[in-house]
């Protein structure tokens, strides 16, 4: 299949030959014809799918074939015509015609970005961010362009929307980017009196992880007779990404072990994710004295400074990335080679933005978790998210000491006979086969156990869906 085929319009055509992209991908093939039809979509692809293009490109269609907003005219050119009329300005509200919604503030600049390059050939059509974090002053400059496109994270749009900045009752297409993730982080409130101040008219699509449970139902409420179009790439299955766990006896062995790999020659660059905003910078203090060029990154810091960490890491010139799951989305580096969980996840399904940091376009990566002992059953609950085993591996002089969490199996040249001592033999799982006995004495099933760790509120102890999410 190729674009032409999709049926969009020639200047599209040519910013996406321009762009490097030979042929649509598989989540591209369904929906653009789809949502050129007018059709509202509930799509289940994650990033590094091309979903971005795959909203983008229709909706850009459509607009370029509609009459520009406010007759030609921006607010800012009205202020002026008025003032030139000696008449007083009335403030009038940006009224844009696209409305996409993200999780996070990277995944709305990645978008915008991506967004300036499908529209480069289309001037009357400008994206514009609209993020926490970004000083007011700057923000209200650019809804005076009064642009056909608003990319927002939730919370700062409904600022807007209370103080009469923005108005959507010309609203054509409304797209929750990364829905699941927007529930998972609370944004339930904010999506839903969004949505009520859009047209009914409106033509939706939502994409997401999974359309099951709490984003299934919201789904259902918000679109019209939606076509859903489920994707199971390689990339969102992750195959291109080696995964393997390393067991370490604490925080020292876990150090050593860590500086260790990422003295990789196969490691370009690298994302080292904790579970603290302060681990991430203690690490990243760590590795820059032993001589990486290391940067931290978490919802600390002002979005100025990410920014600017996140073009370092672009150019090259952060080697290593220490981040907490504010980085788990929306960062497409193509020369991220490794992922390191420092720390696990609290929730299986960061697990999964985590790692497809790396293999971004159609490269390998890998994915190494460095996991405590005790850390067994959240092992276990990823791999039974995922559908994938994780292997364990081992590292000749860094071999952990304990060996109730003995290596399970092994990946060609990582286990050795003699590696693994006293563990499980290669291929054999020494605690995540449901009901069998462990070593320990401690079941190996994930619903009974309730062993050292187990806690009630502990996510991997439940299936719950998350209300809140601290570190953004
Ligand atoms: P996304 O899933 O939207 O985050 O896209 C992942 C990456 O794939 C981004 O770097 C896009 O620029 C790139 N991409 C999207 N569609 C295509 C395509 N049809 N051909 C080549 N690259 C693409």
């Amino acid at each position: 299949m190729t674009f032409e085929a999709l049926g969009l319009n020639t200047s599209i055509l040519k910013a996406l030959t321009d762009a490097g992209y030979t042929k649509p991908t598989p989540v591209q093939e369904q929906a653009v014809p789809a949502a050129i039809a007018g059709k509202d979509l509930l799509v289940s692809s994650q990033t590094g799918s091309g979903k971005t293009a795959a909203f983008m490109l229709p909706s850009l269609h459509r607009l370029a074939a509609t009459e520009p907003t406010a007759a030609g005219r921006t607010p800012n050119q009205e202020m002026q015509a008025a003032r030139a009329r000696g008449e007083r300005p009335r403030f009038r509200p940006a009224q844009p015609k696209m409305l996409v919604l993200t999780p996070t503030r990277e995944l709305a600049l990645q978008v915008t970005t991506n967004t300036d390059k499908y529209s480069v050939n289309l001037r009357r059509i400008k994206a514009v961010s609209i993020l926490g974090g970004m000083p007011y002053p700057k923000q209200m400059q650019l809804l005076a362009k009064n642009p056909e496109i608003l990319v927002a994270t939730p919370g700062r749009l409904i600022d807007h929307m209370e103080s009469g900045k923005i108005d959507f009752s010309q609203l054509e297409i409304l797209v929750l980017d990364e829905a699941d993730r927007m529930l998972d982080m609370g944004f339930i409130d904010d999506i839903e009196k969004i949505v009520a101040a859009t047209p009914a008219g409106r033509q939706t699509m939502l994409f997401s992880a999974t359309l099951d449970g709490v984003v299934g139902n919201m789904a259902r409420r918000i679109t019209k007779e939606p076509q859903i179009i489920q994707i199971m790439t390689a990339a969102n299955k992750h195959e291109n990404i080696t995964q393997r766990v390393h067991f370490v006896d604490d925080l020292s062995h876990k150090n050593r072990l860590l500086d260790h790999l990422l003295r990789d020659e196969s490691l370009d660059q690298a994302v080292v994710f904790t579970a603290t905003k302060r681990d991430a910078d203690t690490i990243a203090d760590r590795l820059n004295i032993a001589g990486f060029s290391a940067a931290a990154l978490h919802g600390d810091m002002h979005q100025g400074a990410r920014n600017r960490t996140l073009d370092s890491l672009r150019r090259g010139q952060v080697k290593v990335l220490v981040a907490t799951d504010v980085a788990a989305r929306g960062i497409d580096v193509p020369n991220i080679t490794h992922v390191f969980n420092y720390d696990l996840p609290k929730f299986p399904e960061d697990y999964v933005h985590r790692i497809g940091r790396t293999g971004r376009a159609g490269r390998n990566g890998q994915a190494i978790s460095l996991v405590n002992h005790a850390e067994g059953m959240h092992v276990k609950r990823i791999e039974r998210f995922t559908k994938q085993m994780i292997p364990v591996n081992v590292v000749e002089g860094y071999e952990p000491k304990k060996t109730g969490a003995a290596p399970r199996s092994s990946r060609p040249g990582g286990w050795k006979p003699g590696d693994n001592r006293g563990g499980a033999k290669p291929g054999q799982r020494s605690f995540s086969k449901p009901g069998a006995p462990r070593r320990d004495g401690v079941s190996g099933s994930a619903e009974g156990y309730k062993g050292p760790g187990f806690k009630a509120n502990n996510p991997y102890n439940s299936d719950r869906p998350r209300r809140s999410y601290g570190d953004r």
